[in-house]
């Protein structure tokens, strides 16, 4: 099986763990909890007894099973699978003549020619991946019904963020497919030998003129085989990773297309080194040709590069505009048919959850769990279709959960500063300015022991902060007194504290109110 195949259900798993661990509180299991009845839950011989006993009105509320109000409403999905990130469809809406263009370079890899290197542009949830891993899929089919040596490589460079470990995952990967090549030529080679040493002639037509040939053959694979070496995760010295890789990749003749998915993280993080090697192998290759795809989010990383690599790199460019709310109906209603059961969604869900996706610079991606996420709730609240109510409740909680993702992992210092902010909101105090913050601020990290920065820099935290969409900081001019900030915070108050004093430095903050009535003492 080839690797962007053996990927996707990788990513499967993992990006569904990922999912249900971030909204957690959405899920299934835990709504369990939640949705108990309240009385305490029947040991397991009531239910028992009670299932069996038939003539049993069911009224009695206290012998009701944990699952029993769950399972009575209408089930909303037929298959929740389909609206989850890591799904990758067959059929691409909107998307034709971007599949059509990658298709039509990389088609030369099914004639043994290499195809010019790629270059995919796109926002976040623009169909970037899915394309990129549904043209994969086609081209290796396509490479095996006409058994033409072709391969494609898929890497994540948001998780493979270093050259060492995106040259040490492809001379791995490299590394066992050749030993699966040499594998299977033994097993026919030593086949072969069988049937000549029963009768000669079965090496008519062959390169081999007797059994030893055949032998020698065999003990050359092996002894190539047992030369191959994993690279470890860390540890050997760049170079040796790459002329393990470059070995493995020139042991046979075949053309070989690397997908770097997210490539504008490997550059932030790591440089373009591993770009211009690998931009440059082909003129060093013997067997094989090497060609890249690489894939970013932001259009402006080639800036960044060395003008050789850009130049190598761009050949071709591919960009994905933003989907408009049109386009994303037709993404959602292809998508619900196979997700959703029957009649379980009413007819402005998906207009309405495309239309906030539009929104969001086009992005399928929320599009997509604004639906799943309006059908959990409807699922949850019992009812047996989703309605609009549900998409604009997703909406809150999906901008939530975000908020507290973002809050979350805040620099300490600007947790300090936004908890400073909410306290004098708290405290009813308007047209916060930045002197006020400052004042609070100090306080706070006095009582938790942290380093106090200057206002300049706790101005920048602001901004920041601002950015973030957490906080909103406007200029306002007050006429002769120069200009100033007026401060307030964007975001729901109660739910934002509650994760920054969830940060165990925070937390240890015990009642603030001396420190706000400090400000006015100031
Ligand atoms: P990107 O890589 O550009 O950030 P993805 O390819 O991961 O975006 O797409 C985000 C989500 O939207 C995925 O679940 C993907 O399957 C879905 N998606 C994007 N474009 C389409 C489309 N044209 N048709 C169907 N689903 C799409
Ligand atoms: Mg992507």
């Amino acid at each position: 099986m080839t690797d962007p195949i053996d990927r996707s259900t990788g990513d499967q798993d993992s990006s569904s763990e990922a999912d249900s661990a971030r909204s957690a509180d959405s899920d299934q299991d835990t709504d369990a909890d939640t949705e108990t009845p309240p009385t305490s839950p029947p040991d397991l011989d009531d239910v028992v007894l009670d299932n069996l006993d038939t003539g049993s009105d069911g009224s009695d509320e206290a012998s009701r099973g944990l699952f029993d109000d769950l399972l009575e409403g209408e089930p909303i999905f037929e298959n929740k699978e389909v609206l989850r990130p890591s799904y990758t469809p067959h059929k691409l809406p909107h998307r034709e003549e971007q599949i059509n263009n990658m298709a039509t370079i990389l088609v030369t890899a099914l004639r043994g020619d290499t195809p010019s290197n790629i270059l995919i542009y796109g926002k976040t949830g623009t169909g970037k991946t899915a394309s990129a891993k549904f043209v994969s899929e086609e081209l290796e089919t396509t490479s095996q019904k006409y058994e033409v040596p072709c391969e494609v490589e898929y890497i994540n460079c948001e998780v493979t963020d270093t050259q060492y470990r995106v040259l040490a995952q492809l001379a791995n990967k490299f590394i066992d497919k050749n030993t699966e090549v040499i594998d299977d030529r033994v097993a026919e080679l030593d086949d072969l030998r069988s049937r000549a040493r029963e009768d000669e002639t079965a090496l008519d037509g062959t390169e081999f003129t007797g059994v030893e040939g055949i032998d020698e053959r065999i003990e050359s694979l092996e002894e190539d085989k047992a030369g191959f070496e994993e690279v470890p995760m860390t540890g050997w010295p760049t170079d040796r990773v790459y002329s393990s890789f470059f070995d493995a990749v020139d042991y046979h003749e075949r053309v070989v297309v690397i997908m770097l998915d997210e490539i504008d993280k490997l550059v932030e993080k790591s440089g373009d080194d591993t770009l211009y090697n690998l931009s440059r192998m082909n003129s060093e290759l013997e067997n094989s040709r090497v060609s890249i795809m690489g894939i970013s989010n932001d259009l402006k990383f080639t800036d960044f590069l060395d003008p050789r690599v850009k130049s190598s790199l761009g050949e071709e460019e591919i960009v994905f505009p933003p989907y408009d709310a049109n386009q994303l109906r037709d993404i959602l209603q292809a998508r619900s048919d196979v997700a959703f059961k029957g009649d379980a969604l009413s007819d402005d869900v998906i207009p309405l959850c495309a239309a906030f996706a539009a929104q969001e610079h086009g992005d399928a991606r929320r599009a997509l769990d604004l639906l799943r996420t309006a059908g959990e709730l409807a699922e949850r609240g019992q009812t047996d279709q989703v309605e609009e109510a549900h998409v604009r409740q997703a909406q809150e909680k999906i901008e939530l959960d975000r908020v507290v993702e973002v809050v979350r992992t805040l620099p300490t210092q600007s947790k300090i500063v936004l908890f400073a902010i909410i306290l004098l909101e708290k405290n009813g105090v308007h047209s916060i300015n930045t002197g006020e913050v400052f004042n609070i601020y100090k306080n706070l990290c006095e009582e938790i022991d942290a380093d106090v920065l200057t206002q300049r820099r706790v101005t920048d935290l602001i901004s920041e902060l601002d950015m973030l969409g957490i906080v909103n900081a406007v200029v306002v001019s007050k006429g002769r007194y120069g200009r100033t900030k007026e401060i307030s915070v964007s975001v729901p108050t109660e739910e934002t504290e509650a994760v920054l004093l969830s940060d165990s430095r925070l937390g240890d903050i015990e009642d603030v109110q001396p420190f706000v009535q400090a400000r006015f003492d100031n």
